[in-house]
């Protein structure tokens, strides 16, 4: 039987932003019920970590690894946000090696990338577990019900109540929603979800609120970039080969060695066991192509670390990597926004009270995590108004 669940906010989304949203919601509604419905098995969304069932033992951040903050317009709500994330011991300045690899020289430390720019912090703890702390960190009273592996594939607002069925038709009714997701609103919606209406504009007919008609109209132009990361759980005797001991180590291409080896980054993550984790990311298209027509996926993945194994020829700090050690993929085909962002001011819709937060907002964030806090942050401020 399926089942009917009352609230009075859901949330639909469970990355960071959708955590940092919850999480001061929580703070100022005490008395609320909220819900958060999330198609992953756990909290993070492209920020999240994965535990593998088949490597036991192993925690790989295979989005996003750590957090970079320019707050280029001192915004004071996000610099005391960040500080109260260190004051928790939830993040902490990331003074772990970045590289830029070049043609020339293998060991050029400059802090030039749109994910290294600004003040670098790691969490201390894995990726997913920094979502997890921030809600939990407001959830003292126990006022938030989680429903994870759970798809939302329609949306309704009839009777000033906002009615979302999941794929398995589970039904959710509450008085406001939040999206911490665009994909409801985005044309990409018709093929992922299989509907034939994209379906914040099946609920929201045209003309009938123009901040909504704006909003869907920004996200028309509003891009994705596909990426493929490559987690790799190397063998029991993998190490640098030098004393390095820090939790993380970056490594990114420049971008004429982006072209030729088709990574964009390299990420070695120290596990709790010592074991030395490796994450490649490309956002290489003739790569991710090459992959989705692969038809041995094991030849693939010996050409991946042929193509690493090259790139770190010579490197003074990094060794080579077997050809029998353990690699999966991940496919992301939407892991950034990337065009046109939406303007802040469309971020919330009164008469149908429904919120928006994300890394799809505009601002020096635009497709970080910075981008994703911030809009959380301002969203449950214009809710209390
Ligand atoms: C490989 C990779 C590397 C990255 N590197 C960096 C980096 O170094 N620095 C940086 O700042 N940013 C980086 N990013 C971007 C960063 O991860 C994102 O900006 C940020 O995590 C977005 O958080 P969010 O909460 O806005 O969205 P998301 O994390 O996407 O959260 C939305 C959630 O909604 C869920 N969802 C969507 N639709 C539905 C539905 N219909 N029903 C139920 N649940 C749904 C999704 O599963 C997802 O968990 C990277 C991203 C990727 C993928």
């Amino acid at each position: 039987m399926k089942s009917d669940f009352t609230y009075d906010l859901l949330i639909i989304g469970g990355g960071i932003s959708a955590s940092v949203f919850a999480s001061k919601y929580l703070k100022n509604n005490l008395t609320k019920k909220v819900a958060l419905i999330e198609i992953g098995r756990g909290l993070g969304g492209r920020s999240s970590t994965r535990i593998s069932k088949r490597f036991k033992g192993w925690k790989l951040n295979h989005g996003s690894p750590n957090l970079n903050i320019t707050n280029n317009n001192n915004n004071l709500l996000l610099k005391s946000y960040i500080d109260e994330l260190i004051d928790n011991k939830f993040i902490k300045i990331d003074d772990s090696d970045v590289f830029f690899l070049n043609e020339y020289s293998n060991l050029e430390i400059k802090k030039k990338s749109e994910f290294s720019c600004g003040v670098n912090y790691l969490s201390l703890d894995t990726m997913s577990e920094l979502s997890k702390k921030i809600i939990e960190s407001n959830n003292l009273k126990g006022k938030i019900d989680f429903f994870f592996e759970t798809l939302i594939v329609d949306m309704k607002f009839n009777n000033e109540e906002w009615l979302l069925t999941s794929k398995n038709g589970d039904k959710f009714k509450s008085k406001y929603l939040i999206c911490s997701t665009n994909l409801l609103l985005h044309k990409r919606s018709l093929k992922i979800l299989n509907v034939n209406q994209i379906p914040l504009r099946k609920a929201i007919p045209i003309n009938n609120d123009k901040k909504i008609d704006l909003l869907l109209n920004f996200l028309e132009e509003q891009t994705f970039i596909p990426r493929l990361t490559f987690l790799i759980y190397t063998n029991e005797n993998y190490s640098y080969k030098d004393y390095y001991s820090k939790k993380q180590r970056y490594f990114y291409l420049k971008n004429n060695l982006e072209k030729k080896y088709r990574f964009e980054r390299i990420i070695f993550q120290l596990q709790d066991n010592n074991k030395l984790g490796i994450v490649i990311h490309s956002k290489n298209i003739e790569l991710i192509n090459s992959y989705i027509s692969a038809k041995d996926e094991e030849v693939f993945k010996q050409k991946i670390i042929t193509n690493f194994n090259k790139l770190f020829e010579e490197n003074p700090v990094v060794n080579k990597l077997t050809f029998d050690e353990k690699v999966s993929i991940m496919k992301w085909r939407a892991s950034q926004p990337s065009g046109i962002a939406v303007p802040l001011s469309l971020q919330f819709s009164r008469k149908y009270r429904i919120g928006f937060c994300g890394d799809w907002f505009e601002g020096d964030g635009f497709g970080r995590i910075e981008g994703s806090i911030l809009s959380a942050l301002i969203l449950e401020k214009k809710l209390k108004t």
